[in-house]
């Protein structure tokens, strides 16, 4: 329910008493809160009226019967959740599903004196199907003219869990409140902005005053005319407040022309108050201690949360917005284990060094396309998108040209020096890319982490013509690689070192 100030005799009929009824029978689990930032939606520019409006609304709750021993009665803007399911669902909402609500038009025509052209007001249905679907409500207590909302949450539901095939949110069902008719004091519909209304909580002299002067729609205009009390507004009081006989014995009155009109009025009066004077008392009585009510309200929006969070937790693990490492940690680990492996198991072999070249090379160019390969399904794991990592399986290591990588790496050694320094050496044949492979040993926590580079040509090319040409045909070329703090130097035969570490880790170019 919006803060729209203390509750009228409508409201009551509309909602309230339903909402009491529906907590009392013991069946559902409830959940009523203040839309606070509903209101806003609408009154953005003055809102000075909010929390006197939000406690104006709750006192009334609670003077109707409303417990929060049995339900839970909370503030919305208390519970963030409600905002960030909101932005959440906003992003899948589809513009089309908003323009078409009926009381979006309706809403804008009707409150003329309001400038409805901003995003909240046409994004209020997304935060009432988050207010609802946060609790994974089953039922919605409301009024006919809310069913389009109802509706639109049940569709929000549908094409979240089939988007992203989930079953997270229940599609709830209205629970149409019966509303019986009430007409104001001037004979339209009840309503604050028409200024007819009987308050819930008015105290007696006030309520008999506004039932005295009600108008009777244009019945009995002489008192000796008969009338038809289901034309009549009072007699409209009667049906919805008074007791069976007091019902039966107004309408022959009223038809019979026995009854006057003032009469009338004045057992309509004490039907009313016998249900509003309790209530009334009630609020008096809450409002003496405004400190409690408020506490309450703060403490049970606490409780909400605590709900609310149950359900965002499994939204954002479907937006893979979960506050958990989880699959992310496994992928991380996953790529360390795997790559110490593949890399002890060649550079910690005890014969490594006397094994014959060609093997050598076979096993590190076999270490390479696993690395890919394992690469490419965590990737996948990662993306769930099949098609990028069956092309990536089938061609481990194709540079852009379409051309096979070479992968060599005869010495390998990192010295015991403060900075790091690998060596080896690498034939005269001409390469698009080199993949060097190494082992970094962190100096705190004495680990041992792989480092993979995927080097371009462009990056060795003009340093290693120049090594070609000073050496033999026959002779290998030395390269070296350098840990600088946090950089890598790659220097060939000598030459000014050319800084890789953006290249460390990056398999991008063998896509
Ligand atoms: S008797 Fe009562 S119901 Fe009939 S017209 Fe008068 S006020 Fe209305």
């Amino acid at each position: 329910m919006r803060p729209t100030g203390k509750l009228h005799l409508g409201n009551y009929m509309g909602a309230l008493a339903n909402w009491v009824k529906l907590e009392k029978s013991g069946q559902y689990e409830c959940y009523f809160f203040v839309a606070d930032w509903h209101a806003l939606t609408t009154d953005y520019a003055d809102p000075s009226r909010i929390k006197l409006n939000t406690l104006d609304v709750a006192l009334d709750w609670l003077a109707a019967g409303l417990d929060p021993e049995k339900s839970t009665i909370f503030i919305q803007s208390h519970v963030l959740q409600h905002a960030e399911l909101n932005l959440l669902l906003g992003m899948m909402t589809p513009l089309g599903w908003l323009e078409r609500v009926p009381t979006y038009k309706e809403q804008q025509e009707n409150l003329s004196t309001k400038d409805l052209t901003n995003f909240g007001f046409l994004g209020y249905p997304v935060l009432m199907a988050s207010d609802i679907l946060l609790y994974q409500a089953q039922f919605v207590p409301v009024g006919q003219d809310q069913s389009a909302h109802v509706e639109l949450t049940r569709e929000t539901a549908r094409r979240f869990n089939s988007m992203y095939k989930t079953a997270v949110f229940p599609e709830p069902d209205a629970l149409f409140t019966p509303s019986p008719k009430l007409t104001g004091t001037d004979g339209r519909k009840m309503s604050k902005s028409y200024g007819n209304t009987i308050g819930l909580t008015e105290a007696t002299p006030s309520v008999a005053a506004k039932i005295a002067s009600m108008s009777t729609n244009g019945q009995r205009l002489r008192q000796t005319d008969p009338g038809d009390p289901d034309l009549c507004p009072v007699g409209d009081l009667h049906k919805v407040f008074s007791a069976p006989e007091v019902i039966e014995a107004t309408r022959t009155g009223c038809r019979t022309a026995s009854l006057r009109c003032e009469f009338c009025k004045a057992e309509a009066t004490k039907s009313v108050c016998s249900v509003t004077g309790p209530i009334y008392d009630k609020r008096m009585q809450l409002e003496s201690n405004i400190e409690q009510t408020w506490e309450m309200l703060r403490a049970q929006s606490i409780k909400a949360a605590a709900r609310a969070e149950e359900t965002m937790r499994e939204v954002r693990d479907v937006f893979d917005l979960s506050h958990e490492l989880g699959f992310v940690k496994q992928y991380f680990q996953a790529k360390a284990q795997i790559w110490l492996h593949n890399l002890e198991s060649h550079f910690f072999d005890q014969n490594w060094e006397h094994r014959p070249e060609a093997e050598q090379k076979k096993s590190i160019r076999t270490s390479w396309i696993q690395l890919v390969k394992r690469d490419a399904h965590l990737k996948f794991e990662a993306n769930r998108s099949f098609d990028s990592v069956e092309r990536e399986i089938e061609e481990p290591a194709i540079t852009p040209k379409g051309k096979r990588v070479f992968v060599d790496s005869n010495r390998i050694y990192p010295a015991k020096s403060l900075d790091q320094v690998w060596h080896f050496a690498i034939p005269q044949k001409s390469f698009e890319v080199w993949v060097l492979l190494n082992l970094n040993e962190n100096r705190e926590t004495k680990l041992l982490a792989g480092d993979s580079y995927v080097i371009p040509q462009r990056y060795f090319s003009q340093p290693f013509a120049k090594a070609k040409k000073s050496l033999r045909k026959d002779e290998k070329i030395p390269v070296s690689l350098r840990k600088d703090g946090d950089r890598f130097l790659l220097s060939i035969h000598g030459s000014e070192p050319v800084d890789v570490t953006a290249l460390r880790g990056n398999y991008e170019p063998l896509q």
